[in-house]
């Protein structure tokens, strides 16, 4: 089982961020970790048993946390559940937010990989996001995670910005790889309805870049990487041998995830749930939100929505050792039809997306949920 959780803090909102996230006091965040360590302690009582993988601080912001705290959280997880000795842990690290000091505790409380948000190499871009952080902050964070000791870390970078050129975006990647980075994800941005960005997007389109622009940006993103040593192995995901992200593999792999702290959410045998957003609530005691039991047809969404995200894609032998009762050939032929477009491949019996396939996976996926739709109704496809 992999653990997720979620530190909701953030020194202040970025333009374009509609993720559970806000600036917190010091006694508010104080607050925060009791109720942590509180969930780890209830969780343990259903879930002592359960090895666990790979552990994940995101959010929000977890490098505002002190080194000491993670330490305190760390250990309370140990005691809680069978940790596995080579665990991933991962903490999620915001530039403008990091030292020498804090970055060293971070190793010696048993955190072995960094995901730094680096966004882009361009300052103006840097502002236009509301990132608290420059490209030279950025870097320096970094170089002190490597002078840490830290020896997997990951990168993460931004494309499709407003007044972003392919040029631009182009130098952003040439400084990223002269870093040398284990993993590196490179995502378009989505204008998230509610953000400072939508309410531009509305009044000034032109202000983003347009489709095939940014369809320029991923394919230029995957021969740059791949060109660089890198291996793409998810649609947004590149990473040097051996050195693929544990947690996010196992998330489009179906394994099961266990969500600690303010809004995470969980998926543990076929329920999906959500600890409740509500701040005060939440410090009080966790109740958990949108319990759902997925049903066959929505497994079977997930088994393509989910596996074909990965370069390696599904198989029909999978399928059919997960769904022996559904006939997998109504999915072939939508499969098929995608591969005469030369969006999807079979090899030795996989089917996955090309990179054109990427560009369009959405419509891909909503293609086959349909398929999903019409077995469960008994209809042709
Ligand atoms: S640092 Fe991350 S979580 Fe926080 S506001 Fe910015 S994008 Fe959102």
């Amino acid at each position: 089982m992999e653990l997720y959780l979620h530190i909701p803090f953030c020194v202040k909102k970025c333009n374009y961020c509609d993720f559970l996230s806000f600036p917190m006091d010091e006694a508010g965040k104080k607050a925060y970790h009791r109720a942590l360590l509180r969930d780890i302690r209830e969780a343990s009582a259903v879930y002592k048993n359960q090895e666990i993988s790979s552990i994940f601080f995101g959010g929000g912001t977890p490098s505002l946390l002190e080194g000491e705290k993670v330490s305190e959280l760390l250990e309370a997880i140990c005691r809680a559940f069978l940790v596995r000795e080579d665990c991933e842990i991962t903490m999620e690290c915001n530039p403008g937010t990091v030292t020498q000091e804090k970055l060293c505790a971070y190793k010696r409380a048993g955190v072995n990989r960094l995901s730094i948000g680096i966004q882009s190499a361009c300052d103006r871009a840097l502002s236009l996001l509301g990132r608290v952080h420059t490209w030279r902050d950025a870097k320096e964070a970094f170089l002190m995670a490597r002078q840490a000791g830290f020896s997997n870390l990951g990168v993460d970078v931004m494309m499709a910005l407003p007044g972003q050129s392919l040029e631009e975006y182009e130098e952003t990647l040439k400084q990223v790889l002269s870093l040398k980075p284990e993993h590196i994800s490179a995502y378009d941005l989505i204008v998230e309805e509610g953000t400072h960005f939508a309410r531009w997007y509305e009044k000034e389109p032109e202000a983003f870049p347009d489709e095939e622009t940014s369809c320029r940006m991923y394919k230029k993103t995957v021969e740059m990487l791949t060109k660089a040593g890198y291996r793409q192995y998810e649609i947004s995901n590149y990473a040097k041998p051996g050195f693929v992200c544990r947690h996010n593999y196992g998330y489009w792999s179906n394994e099961p995830y266990l969500g600690i702290g303010l809004g995470a959410g969980s998926y543990v045998g076929l329920r999906r749930f959500r600890n409740t957003t509500d701040w005060t609530s939440y410090l009080a005691k966790n109740t958990t939100e949108e319990t759902a039991v997925l049903t066959n047809e929505e497994q079977q969404e997930e088994f393509f929505f989910l596996g074909m995200r990965r370069v390696e894609g599904i198989s029909q032998k999978e399928f059919a050792a997960r769904f022996p009762e559904t006939d997998f050939a109504p999915y072939k032929n939508t499969l098929l039809h995608f591969l005469t477009q030369g969006l999807v491949r079979e090899e030795n019996g996989r089917f996955s997306l090309t990179v054109d396939g990427m560009l369009v996976s959405n419509v891909i996926f909503t293609e086959l949920g349909l398929t999903a739709e019409r077995i469960q109704k008994g209809g042709k496809t």
